[in-house]
């Protein structure tokens, strides 16, 4: 398995951001050309299984920021991970928006009979320092739109954290996560799964630097490490057995 995810590392350009957009379109097609001709043929067995079935165990609902590569820090094989990703990691909450989120909520769920619903923040989100610095944003209507699904984080952040500026990101991007949980809970499907402990959730927040990853333990209401000893849980008691 690390062979494969070793593959997708050399294939990612190095000198990221100062190519023209020739080059950077090249890049990407001199990737594919590696992944067929040198990835694809070691794993041949997997990709004809894969070709007409998928069942992931897990979605992963993550930011849009390229330096996050789900399959990569979970070490995880195509069709392991059924992944939706969005600027912020957002999730927004029923009946507001019936947009591709929850239409990926409902099918994982529903469809694919996911068992774990993962929610991954991490440092340096762009997204969060949007919600920090509001007129950073003014001229992108959407994104303005789409990141008031965090404005609760924020506010929870201003009533409750004494902290000064420059930790203020770490907490916002905590709260984020945890806010994007409460959404999470709000859509039938996983709420139904969640009542009869069929589904689980996880609230996770992914240090770019250190690799590090912190779990939402929403029994101690606190992030912990994921560090192999302990593993936190977000998602609330089962009130119903599974039938
Ligand atoms: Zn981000």
């Amino acid at each position: 398995m690390s062979e494969r995810i070793r593959s997708i590392r050399s294939a990612t350009p190095t000198a990221a951001g100062k190519q023209s957009a020739d080059e950077a379109l090249q890049t990407l097609l001199d990737g594919f050309q590696r992944f067929r001709n040198d990835v694809f043929p070691e794993q041949r067995e997997l990709f004809s299984k894969l070709a007409r079935q998928q069942s992931p165990q897990a979605m992963f609902i993550t930011c849009a920021d390229s330096r996050i590569v789900p399959e990569l820090i979970t070490q995880s094989d195509p069709g392991s991970l059924f992944v939706t990703r969005n600027v912020g990691n957002v999730v927004p909450p029923y009946g507001q928006m019936n947009g591709g989120v929850s239409t990926a909520i409902e099918y994982a769920v529903m469809g694919l009979g996911v068992q774990h619903i993962i929610i991954c923040g991490h440092s340096d989100c762009g997204a969060m320092k949007a919600v920090l610095n509001p007129q950073s944003i003014e001229r992108m209507p959407t994104v303005k739109a789409w990141l008031r699904h965090a404005e609760v984080a924020k506010t929870v952040v201003a009533d409750n954290c004494g902290c000064a500026d420059h930790s203020t990101l770490g907490v916002l991007t905590e709260e984020n996560v945890v806010a994007q949980l409460d959404h999470l809970r709000t859509h039938p499907s996983v709420a139904a799964r969640l009542a009869s402990g069929q589904l689980f959730i996880h609230g996770w927040v992914y240090d770019i630097e250190n690799c590090t990853i912190k779990a939402y333990d929403a029994e101690r209401g606190e992030f912990l490490p994921l560090d192999g000893e302990t593993t936190p849980s977000a998602s609330p008691r089962a009130r119903y057995l599974a039938s």
